[in-house]
């Protein structure tokens, strides 16, 4: 890395410049981490909570947990793919005992 003040060259993760003394350490950017939005992962969960839309939930979840870095967020798709998951599985649960239960009735 370069000393921020100085422009020498100096050795990585370095808290202060060995020639002018400059601190090294980074500068925080103001809400850089807070600013990530969390639209997808409510998309997600929100799409996901309605059975004829949960594809989308999923779709909305999988673009979320491309986009995320924070966990946080990564959690909010999680969340919604798992709701939405749970619904496929229990229409592919229901189908079978419907199923089931035309087979016995003939
Ligand atoms: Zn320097």
């Amino acid at each position: 890395m370069y000393c921020r003040n100085c422009g020498k060259e100096i050795p990585d993760n370095s808290l202060y410049c060995p020639e002018c003394g400059a601190n090294q350490k980074p500068i925080p950017q103001a809400g850089q981490q807070t600013e990530e939005t969390k639209v997808w992962g409510i998309l997600s969960i929100v799409f996901a909570a309605i059975p004829a839309l949960v594809l989308l939930g999923i779709i909305f979840g999988v673009i979320g947990l491309c986009t995320y870095k924070q966990k946080e967020n990564q959690k909010l798709c999680w969340i919604g793919i798992g709701i939405a998951i749970a619904w496929v599985v229990l229409v592919v649960i229901l189908w079978l005992i419907a199923f089931a239960a035309s087979i016995s009735l003939l």
